[in-house]
């Protein structure tokens, strides 16, 4: 964008801050972007949830949450199986999320060939034999075609379902286990304050210790707007508990600050096993400004309330998600100064400091779009970071990037926020 285009698009954005200021703050304020997106309901299919049983003896099955799977069937000419994975909408981009279960009546080996229409493979596959623990397909079992439409899978099935999928399935009912064990905990209050299009609980957890919310500085955490994007969600759930520890920094930064988590934001387009959008056949990230969907609509609203409320200036706003490598997507410089300047670019080097093996780069993306980056920035005046790991990112990898992540953030904010 030119120079003078960006200087007459920022005005407008403070005019609509300003416009937004006087208002009464019971709904998150409406916000222009550069480049309006338009959000309006698009059409989905939805897959038949199904057993699918060949002469062979094999058996397909999506009959649960997180599954997708269109079609399963033996090619004769080919002589290969064939499962057949195709997005909820289109245009979309290009995430094919596979996951479904296996099973023969007898011991068997089978090539397996992933079909993704026109879109290109990303997820290298996991498989799991209870559906919890899952581990990456060994590389010699797995290879993909030159122009990536479709994988190869070399199974070994029995009569025990073998679960196949792009990542671990870490539907709605696994986040509100997690949610559930964090609640244990003395400064965690879980609930349920909306629900999604079609119904499902929005969850949010306030983490805080002491009395007092009034005039707490609160930060909020976002993941799981994006349905495939597992690592990004993994690394939240360390970067949490990492907060939730017993040690005198932990204790005094619940002491501190009011964090506010949305682990689930997009619950319908997890369950139905969506690439990416939610189930009015949106991507949600590219809706915080008129908010016409009602899983952002709902959050942005309950996070304007919240600070309504509690008198509460919001800080730092971190949205988790994944793609091919890690970054760190932060604002550029024409973006207006935010509550915290420059404090995402320190807690960056921090963490690449204390963390070597970070590969992620920090990337100053423009002010454009209607994401929720830009949404903490412009709605509270908050530093806001999309935080992005690698959708291959080792269990340790993302355990141990989540808690220095969560060390540094909590040090720089003691040290750097005092009131
Ligand atoms: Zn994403």
């Amino acid at each position: 964008m030119q120079p003078k285009k960006m200087k007459r698009h920022l005005l407008l954005l403070f005019i609509m801050l300003g416009l937004a200021a006087c208002g009464t703050h019971k709904r998150a304020a409406r916000l222009t972007f550069p480049t309006p997106i338009d959000t309006r309901d698009r059409p989905i299919s939805l897959q038949e949830k199904k057993t699918r049983k060949l002469p062979s003896g094999i058996e397909a099955d999506n009959q649960f949450d997180g599954a997708r799977l269109n079609d399963f069937f033996f090619d004769d000419s080919s002589r290969t199986l064939h499962a057949l994975i195709l997005p909820e909408n289109e245009p979309i981009n290009q995430s094919p999320w596979y996951a479904f279960r296996l099973r023969a009546s007898r011991d068997t080996s089978i090539l397996l060939q992933l079909d993704y229409g026109e879109t290109r493979h990303r997820y290298w596959p996991k498989i799991s034999y209870n559906g919890d623990f899952w581990q990456a397909l060994d590389s010699a079992r797995f290879s993909w075609g030159e122009d990536s439409t479709f994988a190869n899978l070399q199974l070994d099935l029995d009569t025990s379902w073998l679960w196949v999928a792009g990542q671990a399935v870490e539907n709605s009912t696994k986040v509100a286990e997690w949610c559930s064990r964090m609640n244990i905990h003395p400064a965690v209050r879980w609930e349920t304050f909306g629900e999604s299009r079609l119904k499902r609980p929005l969850y949010v957890m306030h983490i805080s210790e002491g009395s007092e919310l009034k005039h707490k500085p609160i930060l909020l955490i976002f993941s799981r707007q994006h349905p495939p994007e597992v690592s990004g969600f993994r690394c939240m759930k360390y970067f949490i508990e990492r907060i939730l520890e017993d040690d005198p920094m932990a204790h005094a930064f619940r002491q501190k600050f009011h964090i506010i988590v949305f682990p689930l934001i997009n619950p319908d387009g997890v369950d139905l096993g969506h690439w990416r959008h939610n189930a009015g056949g949106i991507d949600l990230n590219r809706d915080w400004a008129v908010y016409r969907q009602p899983e952002t609509r709902q959050v942005a609203d309950y996070c304007a309330r919240q600070a309504r409320k509690w008198k509460a200036p919001v800080l730092s706003g971190v949205d988790f998600h994944s793609t091919q490598e890690d970054i760190y997507y932060n604002r550029d410089e024409s973006a207006p100064p935010s509550a915290l300047p420059g404090f995402n670019h320190a807690w960056i080097e921090a963490i690449h400091e204390r963390f070597p093996q970070d590969i992620g780069q920090e990337d100053n993306s423009p002010l454009d779009k209607p994401i929720s980056a830009g949404w903490f920035l412009l709605q509270f005046g908050a530093e806001g970071l999309t935080f992005e790991l690698g959708d291959e990112d080792s269990t340790e990898y993302l355990k141990e990037k989540g808690r220095i992540a969560a060390e540094e953030y909590m040090r720089l904010l003691l040290s750097r926020y005092a009131r």
